[in-house]
């Protein structure tokens, strides 16, 4: 039986985004929802996610605007007196218990296990299950979703015979004679970081980085108005004074926002996840780097790379980190006749953009005035897109926060990176707003001609 959904917006997707944006939409409005997922039910990505995995930023960043995530200073361990991240466990929990919330205000309902197509909501078989009515708006919130090993192949062939595992069997292949990790990115750095502390020795470690990243310094981004807006006020600096990219992720790194791994390369890569200066330390503990591009193909004895091979000995393990974990399509308005796309809005936080979607689409009518609050940002991967997205993000945090209401909103919102709560006073924080205020003009321009730029 075909059931007919009578609903105002149906949400394509279950995962962070989608679920901040329903999060907020219900609860500033009395729109109806539905919520899809091809998966079987929410969190997205982290259903799937390896082991060990953790939020690279602080948990009060994820998650939806009603209810916050973890949130505590954690006391010991290597981050102490930062602020705690959740595990994959907690991400998933926290995102069910996300979920019974919104059912529970009898607006939303969620099916798992289907998705929206030809008008219609169809089983994994294409049976059409339900019809949603004329109206109802379509939430795409999909577009940036991240792929991940578990359930991606390895985007190189895989010859007969050789050893190659998704990054969540790791701990199965801990005592292999080698275990090379093919990727640049968070996964292949949480996963080495994670052999190392499995007591994997670091010359048991081949590393394939086909570029070298850029990595924010967590310290710098904490939930902290001051620590914040400082580390926002260096970034300002070091734009203003940067003739090319390389000096402006050379200031970066001078102002300690910036991290690299290996001091003798410039890397070219700039998705910058935050890294912990102790995660650092044991990156830089694995010599065997291969800079050869990236692998083509896996054989048994052997990685064939873009420009060279590598000899693999017996029992080696080849562990794939190499999916997508922040996808880059071309950035398109958030609303439009076939639906609301969501994005991030204020420069690489997507919960925040998807919440800040959902409050606008709830206190506001007309697709023009709300595109015109929500210019959305895309992600790095070069140097010059993390220029991009941050001049874009600056543009998009003054529209947004023009509107009284929607900075009173975000004011409230922990999910705002740059928020800074009534009554919270800091010289540091007056500081930090002078510099950035002195420096916004030189930054603004500098990032516009760097975001063009090559080199
Ligand atoms: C390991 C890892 C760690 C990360 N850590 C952080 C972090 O600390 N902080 C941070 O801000 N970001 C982090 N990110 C990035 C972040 O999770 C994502 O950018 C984003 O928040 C994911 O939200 P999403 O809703 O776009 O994707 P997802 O959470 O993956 O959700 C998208 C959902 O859409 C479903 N879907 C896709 N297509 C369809 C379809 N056609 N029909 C129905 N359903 C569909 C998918 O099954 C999925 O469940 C991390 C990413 C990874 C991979």
């Amino acid at each position: 039986m075909i059931e007919d959904w009578d609903v105002d917006h149906l949400v394509v997707g279950a995962g962070a985004t989608g679920l901040a944006f329903a999060d907020a939409l219900v609860d500033h409005g009395d729109a109806s929802v539905a919520l899809i997922d091809t998966r079987p039910g929410p969190g997205g990505h982290w259903r799937d996610a390896y082991p060990f995995v953790r939020l690279h930023q602080a948990s009060l960043f994820y998650g939806v605007a009603s209810t916050r995530l973890g949130g505590g200073i954690q006391q010991s361990g290597p981050e102490r007196g930062l602020h705690e991240r959740a595990t994959g466990a907690e991400v998933r929990a926290y995102f069910e218990a996300a979920l019974a919330r919104l059912e529970g205000t009898g607006r939303v309902i969620f099916r798992g296990g289907v998705t929206h197509r030809g008008g219609g909501v169809v089983d994994a078989e294409g049976t059409v299950v339900a019809r949603t009515r004329r109206g109802t708006r379509i939430v795409d919130a999909h577009h940036l979703a991240p792929t991940v090993p578990a359930v991606t192949p390895p985007p190189f062939t895989v010859e007969g015979g050789a050893a190659v595992v998704p990054v969540g069997k790791l701990d199965e292949h801990l005592d292999a004679r080698r275990i090379v990790v093919v990727g640049s990115g968070k996964t292949a750095t949480d996963a080495v970081v994670h052999a190392l502390e499995a007591g994997v020795p670091p010359d048991r470690l081949t590393w394939v980085r086909p570029r070298d990243p850029w990595m924010l310094d967590r310290a710098r981004i904490q939930p902290e108005p001051a620590v914040f807006q400082t580390m926002a006020a260096d970034v300002w600096e070091a734009a203003a004074g940067a003739g090319s990219l390389t000096a402006l992720f050379a200031r970066l790194e001078e102002a300690g926002v910036m991290l690299r791994i290996d001091r003798s390369v410039t890397p070219t890569m700039a998705k910058a996840p935050t890294l912990a200066r102790w995660e650092l330390e044991l990156l830089r503990s694995v010599e065997d780097v291969v800079r050869l591009g990236h692998v083509h193909a896996a054989a048994p004895g052997r990685l064939v790379l873009e420009r060279g091979e590598v000899a693999l000995p017996a029992r080696t393990v080849i562990l794939h980190c190499a999916a997508d974990g922040l996808p880059h399509p071309p950035a398109v308005p958030v609303w439009s006749p076939e639906a609301i796309t969501l994005q991030p809005i204020r420069a690489g936080f997507p919960c925040f953009g998807a919440a800040l979607i959902g409050y606008v689409e709830a206190t506001r009518s007309g697709d023009d005035a709300k595109n015109a609050l929500c210019p959305p940002t895309q992600y790095g991967n070069t140097r010059a897109q993390w220029a991009e997205m941050t001049l874009r993000g600056a543009a998009s945090a003054a529209a947004f926060m023009g509107a009284e209401d929607v900075r009173e909103w975000a004011r409230g919102v922990a999910l705002n990176p740059a928020r800074v709560p009534r009554g919270y006073a800091s010289p540091a924080l007056d500081e930090a707003r002078e510099r950035i205020a002195r420096s916004s003009p030189a930054a603004l321009s500098a990032l516009a001609r760097l975001a063009v730029a090559t080199a």
